[in-house]
């Protein structure tokens, strides 16, 4: 997919490795002809910059130009691409982490890549082609992989459901039970609607995530304050959790869990889920 993103009047082109190359079917090249055939390779071979790389293939692209200031510089994305701007006579290239480190050949093709569509100009295929291929290795679509499953969207989609706000029903709870001195984590609600997991407690992003079931009309507000006490619970009482993804519950927590108003009422409700 090639995306024009217009921004603050400047031009935005991003490469996508997933996109088919065109020009090479087009061209009917065989797969893998542009790849083994290496194009103007010879004077990336020296360490150049990525700036220095795009400025060379600027050059080889607009010769009558004079080259524009140029900033390249490597960014987390959630995705694979990379994108050129061009903003107040400046070329501004922001280029996945993923290709830091990259082969020069591999940097000089996404010039052509990027430089060429900022420009309007047919991308070749041999460029195309040796781009595409070198994400396209087993270990980058692994890599791609792990970034997509890290850096992917969030867990949850925030405190403030269609029915209840986390935020209010967390800082009633604190007042009520921890004097209010305990400090709110993060709070969201789950994608889905999970009867098996009902809320959770995640100590390494310090978020309490409840799930979708419990915002809804239908659902007892207190049904949902008891699996938010739960969590809070497990704020209160942290347990080494080492290795171990279980919910630790200690007998200072049982005990302070039966301090809960309506407890036996609470625990009954879960029992019959809407
Ligand atoms: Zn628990």
């Amino acid at each position: 997919m090639v995306d024009e993103v217009s921004s603050r009047g400047g031009i935005l082109w991003e490469a996508d490795p997933s996109e088919p190359t065109h020009a090479a079917d087009a061209a009917g090249m065989p797969e893998n002809k542009g790849f083994l055939r290496p194009v103007n390779i010879s004077s990336s071979l020296f360490f150049e910059s990525a700036a220095e790389i795009f400025a060379r293939v600027h050059r080889e692209i607009r010769p009558r130009t004079v080259v524009p200031p140029i900033d390249a510089v490597y960014k987390k994305f959630v995705d694979p691409n990379s994108r050129i701007r061009l903003e107040g006579g400046r070329i501004t290239v922001t280029i996945t982490d993923l290709l830091e480190g990259a082969p020069a050949p591999v940097t000089e093709a996404l010039a052509h890549i990027l430089l060429n569509k900022l420009y309007r100009k047919p991308v070749s295929a041999q460029h195309q082609h040796r781009y595409r291929l070198y994400l396209n290795r087993r270990d980058m679509r692994n890599r791609i992989d792990l970034m997509r499953q890290s850096r992917g969207r969030k867990a949850h989609t925030g405190p403030v459901g269609g029915t209840h706000d986390l935020v209010a029903i967390f800082e009633d709870l604190n007042t009520k039970h921890f004097g209010g001195m305990m400090a709110r984590p993060e709070l969201g609600w789950s994608h889905i609607r999970s009867r098996t997991r009902l809320g959770h407690f995640d100590p390494s992003h310090n978020t309490i995530m409840l799930s979708r079931i419990f915002d809804d009309p239908r659902a007892p507000r207190l049904a949902l304050e008891y699996v938010m006490f739960h969590e809070m619970l497990h704020l209160r009482y942290p347990v080494d959790h080492s290795g171990s993804r279980r919910c630790v519950h200690t007998q200072e927590f049982k005990a302070h869990e039966k301090q809960f108003p309506d407890f036996k009422e609470a625990k009954a409700l879960l029992r019959k889920l809407w």
